[in-house]
């Protein structure tokens, strides 16, 4: 689905990204991770077709991104790091509005608008975007970039700045966008999430591919971990107790995913997640502070 074959990235003479080559299959979740100006939205972009590579090639369905971009932009929804939207149209009007813009079938994209809003749990799609919460923002401008049912999905740090549950949400209505087979490639600094969604994990340093392997090989490598979350409820329940607040320790992420979702059905308040010893966060902190 995607091919990076020896990319590279110059701002005049500074190299943002240096020689990158990996790839996709259709329906992979692939994550990008790196330390702020490691190259990562500028890796997205270009995948975007939305910024040249200096040298080296992209290919997006074995076609190249820089000769067929708009054919491919069909193909593809980007999420940008910060995606400003129309906050005084609700976001029914607005998915329309784009509908329009991309020229959907009108039939076909108020039945893709309804099913959005009702997937990314939307509620008052007729209120007006200036009044949402950033984490209802954040899910129509996932929506906006769904809308046209893209193969590839390119998001650029989709959870920056949301709470956990939100983010939590989002993250895991991103793994179910695997039934349909959608590739996705995402940056995150939440290695939880990474660690969640993705199949494959790239990291990047210095514009550098440090790492580019599956999950389950980093997990083998690094041991078991444990991850906890902390959370307050006003009954009382069968969890153990820490300063009138209750705690859920498992070493499954899948488990975890679960309690997440218990917690938000329950409405109990969500206060902490954390990971020990997380397999990732181990390989990131020991390649990272590694000077070279
Ligand atoms: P963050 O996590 O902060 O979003 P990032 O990994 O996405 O960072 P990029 O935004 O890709 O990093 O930037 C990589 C490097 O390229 C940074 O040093 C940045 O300052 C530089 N850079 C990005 N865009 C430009 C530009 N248009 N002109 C010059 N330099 C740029």
């Amino acid at each position: 689905m995607i091919h990076l074959d020896h990319v590279t990235k110059k701002y005049h003479d500074f190299t943002a990204v240096d020689d990158l080559s990996f790839d996709a299959a259709r329906g992979e979740i692939i994550g990008i991770i790196g330390h702020n100006g490691a190259g990562k939205s500028t890796t997205l972009k270009m995948i975007a077709g939305l910024i040249a590579p200096t040298r080296g090639s992209i290919y997006i369905m074995e076609r190249d991104i820089q000769k067929h971009s708009v054919a491919l932009k069909r193909q593809i929804g980007y999420l940008p790091e910060e995606s400003p939207l129309y906050e005084n149209m609700s976001a029914r009007q607005y998915l329309a509005f784009f509908s329009e813009l991309y020229a959907l079938p009108r039939a076909a994209a108020q039945s893709r608008i309804e099913s959005l809003l009702t997937s990314l749990h939307l509620q008052d799609p007729d209120q007006l975007i200036g009044e949402y919460s950033k984490g209802m923002k954040r899910k129509v401008a996932i929506a906006r970039a769904l809308l046209h049912d893209p193969a590839l999905l390119i998001l650029d740090e989709p959870n920056s700045g949301l709470d956990p549950l939100t983010s939590f949400f989002i993250i895991h209505y991103l793994k179910s966008l695997k039934r349909e087979q959608k590739t996705i490639l995402l940056s995150a600094h939440n290695l939880f999430h990474v660690e969640y969604v993705c199949d494959r994990v790239a990291i990047i340093k210095g514009g550098k591919l440090v790492v580019f392997d599956t999950m389950e090989a980093i997990r083998a490598g690094l041991g078991k971990r444990e991850f906890q979350i902390v959370f307050r409820a006003d009954e009382t329940l069968e969890y153990e107790r820490r300063d009138g607040n209750y705690v859920y320790r498992t070493h499954e992420i899948d488990a975890i995913a679960a309690m997440l979702e218990k917690i938000s059905a329950q409405q109990w308040a969500l206060i902490d997640l954390s990971v020990q010893e997380s397999a990732l966060e181990e390989i990131y902190v020991k390649l990272m502070s590694n000077p070279d």
